[in-house]
């Protein structure tokens, strides 16, 4: 564009912009969570358990307390999960992120090595990322070293450098299938060299939250190997933890929740539960255990909350799509996921924060730019995630079509002189 062109294109985004303000909107698109017409999905849910009795496949009153690693039958489903054995399986309650929480605490202040001995403990933060994964880390006081996702997980040539010239990484946070927020799943490859790696920590963790493992959009379906196989195999049984929970298959907060991990370490971990609680909701394993049956009804499952959420990812496609060509195709690129729950978007560098504030207040609330990076410190400022899920098409549509005249403002402002 010459100086003309651009500045009649910026007088024609603003005065865009200008009516938006006059009539702001009233949408909230932060969280990723599940609209209602996908928790109707699991209305039968809550009428399940018509039982003869109370008791477990392995002899539990699943009224009472006990059974703190869970019921057998709920073992084995989650198990089919995680592809892990019933030994190798706790089912917990209705919070992967708390068991996730409950595994840092106990490395963190028990056992012979435990990290809060050392002056210094880190962590790797492959980033984009889960913002509640960097907050926990950031409680702890553990500190958080950003590594760059490549598409197929993160860069494991980095990984691998630094783990092996450093004691004082204790982990790395994973999110193996259509990751939160780039959607990526990480290849057969890098799952390998993360079981294979050398660590100079000795105890060093694989947090590997699977919390998008059977969450596929369409036909072509992702799926991260096991890291606990790999790792078992590389002779490094207890270095990983695996979570999945099913509050984006049922009801988030009144879902269940499981860990998957070496028969060692379950037993830990069991253990280390045992001092905050002295069972978990059997009752709602059981009914999850009859609703959800086995691998094959999830699957199902998931077909349904795919055919809801699928044209709202598609809708986010054909709009950036259209809106992005010629002149203007610079101005963001944008993921395209088989699967999970965001899109991710990379601005033009030191645009993103502006373009969320620009949204917010139009009454349009997008997640903060840059909260995908520990300490929400992204030195590029170029990353935004959308989560489309909870609001209805109609108000996606208007949405991003704000979003659209909110990115050529901010980025016609910055780059256009
Ligand atoms: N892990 C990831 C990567 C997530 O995106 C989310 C929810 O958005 C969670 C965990 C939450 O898990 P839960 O509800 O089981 O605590």
């Amino acid at each position: 564009m010459n100086n003309k062109q651009l500045d009649s294109r910026l007088e024609q985004v603003r005065m865009q912009y200008n009516l938006y303000k006059k009539r702001p909107f009233d949408i909230n698109m932060s969280r990723g969570i599940p609209s209602r017409k996908q928790l109707e999905l699991s209305s039968a849910l809550l009428n399940k358990l018509e039982l003869p009795d109370w008791m477990s496949e392995d002899e539990q009153d699943i009224r009472n307390y006990g059974g703190l690693l869970g019921i057998r039958e709920a073992r084995k489903l989650f198990g089919d999960i995680l592809k892990t054995s019933i030994d190798e399986t706790l089912v917990g309650g209705n919070s992967s992120l708390q068991l996730m929480y409950a595994v840092l605490v106990m490395h963190m202040f028990t056992g012979d090595n435990k990290w809060n001995k050392e002056t210094v403990v880190k962590f790797l933060c492959p980033s984009p990322g889960y913002d509640r994964h960097w907050a926990m880390l950031e409680r702890l006081g553990i500190e958080m070293i950003p590594v760059e996702l490549t598409g197929e997980g993160p860069d494991m040539e980095l990984v691998e450098k630094i783990v092996s010239q450093d004691s004082s990484i204790k982990g790395i946070f994973c999110i193996p299938t259509y990751s939160n927020p780039t959607g990526e799943t990480y290849s057969d490859e890098v799952v390998e060299r993360l079981a294979q790696m050398h660590t100079a920590a000795e105890d060093f963790l694989i947090m590997w939250d699977n919390a998008y493992a059977v969450h596929h959009l369409n036909n072509e379906h992702e799926e991260a190997q096991s890291i606990l196989e790999a790792c078992k195999k590389a002779g490094v049984p207890n270095r990983p933890y695996m979570f999945v929970s099913t509050s984006k298959i049922t009801f988030p907060g009144a879902g269940v929740a499981a860990v998957g991990a070496s028969e060692k370490n379950i037993l830990r971990l069991a253990e280390e539960l045992s001092t905050q609680i002295i069972s978990f909701d059997k009752l709602n394993q059981k009914r999850h255990v009859l609703f959800l049956k086995d691998s094959n009804t999830i699957q199902a499952l998931m077909e349904q909350h795919a055919k809801i959420l699928k044209p709202k990812f598609d809708w986010i496609q054909s709009i950036f799509k259209a809106y992005f060509t010629e002149d203007r195709e610079k101005f963001i690129s944008w993921t395209n996921p088989n699967g999970g729950y965001f899109v991710h978007l990379t601005t033009m560098d030191g645009c993103a924060a502006e373009i969320v504030d620009r949204m917010g207040e139009i009454g349009i609330q997008l997640t903060p730019a840059n909260a995908t990076y520990p300490y929400g410190i992204n030195p590029l400022d170029n990353s935004i995630r959308l989560a489309p899920s909870f609001i209805e098409l109609d108000k996606l549509e208007v949405a991003l079509e704000a979003l659209c005249t909110c990115i050529e403002l901010v980025t016609l402002e910055k780059y256009g002189e």
